[in-house]
């Protein structure tokens, strides 16, 4: 009997556990199904459905050399899925292999599939591998998961003290199989809108080594300016599953050695934003309703939001007046990633200063982003609407300006965005209103004090609403 590997949000041969445990079990096929429909009702990018294709055909070739065939087709959504797997069962399928996905819809998906194939008399072998530690396995002294971030990075570096993480080689290849594959939808291969991001698993690797072995030293220094290139770039390959969670970490142990555990060295700042990632999936698995975007905080759901639409094209288009809130969306929507500070800079300013939902935003960022993560961009969006757990507390509300001064001080990355405001002065980059007329750029949208005042307002109306 044949195994069959079902490739998702694992687009990889390396530490692939679905991939090698089918692989010891006998002679493999792989498929991959590209699912549109679904894809669009997740908000999933343009950019990063492009990724996931460029991808996938890259991983056929990479298969090929294991000799193992990779079927691409296209499913539109995921009921389709199952007439495709449909399509395989004349082949001989004993059993299908694949990593867990957390989202509802996948594991609606995955429950209605796993019903039929029990009915094939077709076995499951599912690895729970998206995150370094299994959800669940930290927990506080009441039995539950960690709401708080800091306790539960300790439990988590605990663990990776204690236990060398596995990360699985390429498998070697099978013996080459003649099969009469079945015709399926045909794939379509995108529109390359991605191209600015290798697919190569080569050049992946490649890059993460030199990230470790040079780069991350300054991290810690200078991840938070977004005119330097510090960060390493690397969540999209995360986000589709180019790279492991695992395979970075293990990468980071090989080339920083004991600076993993220096608290101050750009190793540990590093591996603790890894961390974050598993957070917030494990959160995700823990309150699973959090899928349905509701708050963690129960309170906040009072919270009045003005939701003004002119505003919040505004601020999506990049021209809300506030330099560094205008070049990061700018940044957004032609690149599909942004700088983490830009990240929680304009998600506070949309909450608190333009009192627009989070929701919008998240769902906004999803749309753009190629990196677009349900678990880090719901806990990113609530940490800055400061309605998440561990999320920041209501009444500390980023200034645009200070920000702004603080981390792109002499305007370099404003400027690399807003063209309009390249002959501005150092002095002036960070509010530059009364040197430019509203032709050349709008006047600013709102008044920070006021909309402060009134966030702090909307808040505690909720707080005593509750
Ligand atoms: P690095 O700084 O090099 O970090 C290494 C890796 O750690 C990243 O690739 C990412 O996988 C992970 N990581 C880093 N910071 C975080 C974080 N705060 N939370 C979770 N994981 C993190 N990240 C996404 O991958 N997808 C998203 O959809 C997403 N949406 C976000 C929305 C908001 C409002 C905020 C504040 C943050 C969001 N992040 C998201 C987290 C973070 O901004 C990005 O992961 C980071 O900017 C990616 O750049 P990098 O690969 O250079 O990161």
């Amino acid at each position: 009997r044949l195994q069959l590997v079902w490739f998702r949000s694992d687009l990889r041969v390396y530490d692939n556990a679905a991939l090698v445990q089918a692989m010891s079990q006998g002679p493999t096929l792989a498929i991959f199904i590209a699912c549109p429909d679904s894809w669009q009702q997740h908000d999933m990018a343009p950019i990063k459905q492009d990724l996931i294709r460029r991808r996938a055909l890259a991983l056929q070739q990479e298969l090929a050399e294991l000799q193992v065939p990779l079927l691409l087709a296209e499913g539109s959504d995921y009921e389709a899925v199952q007439d495709i797997f449909r399509a395989l069962v004349p082949l001989g399928i004993g059993c299908v292999y694949s990593e867990l996905e957390y989202e509802l819809r996948e594991q609606q998906r995955d429950q209605q599939l796993q019903a039929w194939l029990t009915e094939q008399g077709i076995d499951w072998w599912q690895c729970d591998r998206q995150t370094a530690f299994t959800p669940g396995r930290f927990v506080n002294g009441s039995g539950s998961m960690y709401q708080v971030f800091t306790p539960f990075k300790k439990r988590w570096l605990q663990a990776l003290a204690e236990q060398e993480l596995t990360v699985l080689p390429k498998p070697k290849p099978q013996q080459k199989m003649e099969l009469a594959l079945p015709q399926l939808p045909v794939f379509q291969p995108g529109n390359g809108s991605s191209k600015d991001w290798s697919v190569d698993s080569e050049e992946l690797l490649q890059q993460l080594r030199d990230y470790c072995q040079s780069r991350v030293q300054l991290y810690k220094k200078q991840r938070d300016f977004p005119a330097l290139d510090a960060t390493s770039r690397l969540s999209p390959y995360l986000a589709v599953g180019a790279l492991s969670v695992r395979q970075c970490i293990r990468r980071l142990q090989l080339e920083a050695g004991n600076a993993i555990w220096q608290a101050e060295s750009g190793a540990a700042v590093w591996l603790s934003e890894l961390i974050w990632r598993d957070f917030y999936k494990h959160v995700l698995v823990a309150w699973p309703e959090l899928i349905k975007h509701q708050p963690f905080q129960k309170d906040t759901t009072a919270i009045r939001w003005r939701n003004d639409k002119t505003l919040f094209a505004a601020w999506c288009a990049g021209q809300t007046g506030y330099p560094l809130v205008d070049a990061a969306m700018r940044q957004l929507n032609q690149t599909g990633w942004m700088h983490n500070r830009l990240r929680m800079v304009v998600a506070s300013f949309l909450v608190k200063d333009l009192h627009i939902d989070w929701r919008w935003g998240e769902r906004y960022f999803m749309r753009q982003l190629i990196d677009g993560d349900f678990a880090a961009n719901n806990g990113g969006w609530q940490w800055a609407a400061s309605t998440g757990t561990d999320a920041a507390p209501y009444f500390r509300i980023f200034n645009p300006i200070t920000q702004s001064e603080r981390f792109d001080p002499k305007g370099h990355f404003i400027r690399n965005w807003l063209p309009e405001l390249a002959a501005v002065p150092d002095a002036a980059i960070h509010w530059p209103h009364k040197l430019t007329n509203r032709n050349q750029y709008p006047a600013p949208v709102v008044d920070h004090a006021k909309a402060r005042a009134t966030t702090l307002e909307l808040f505690q109306q909720a707080r005593q609403q509750a």
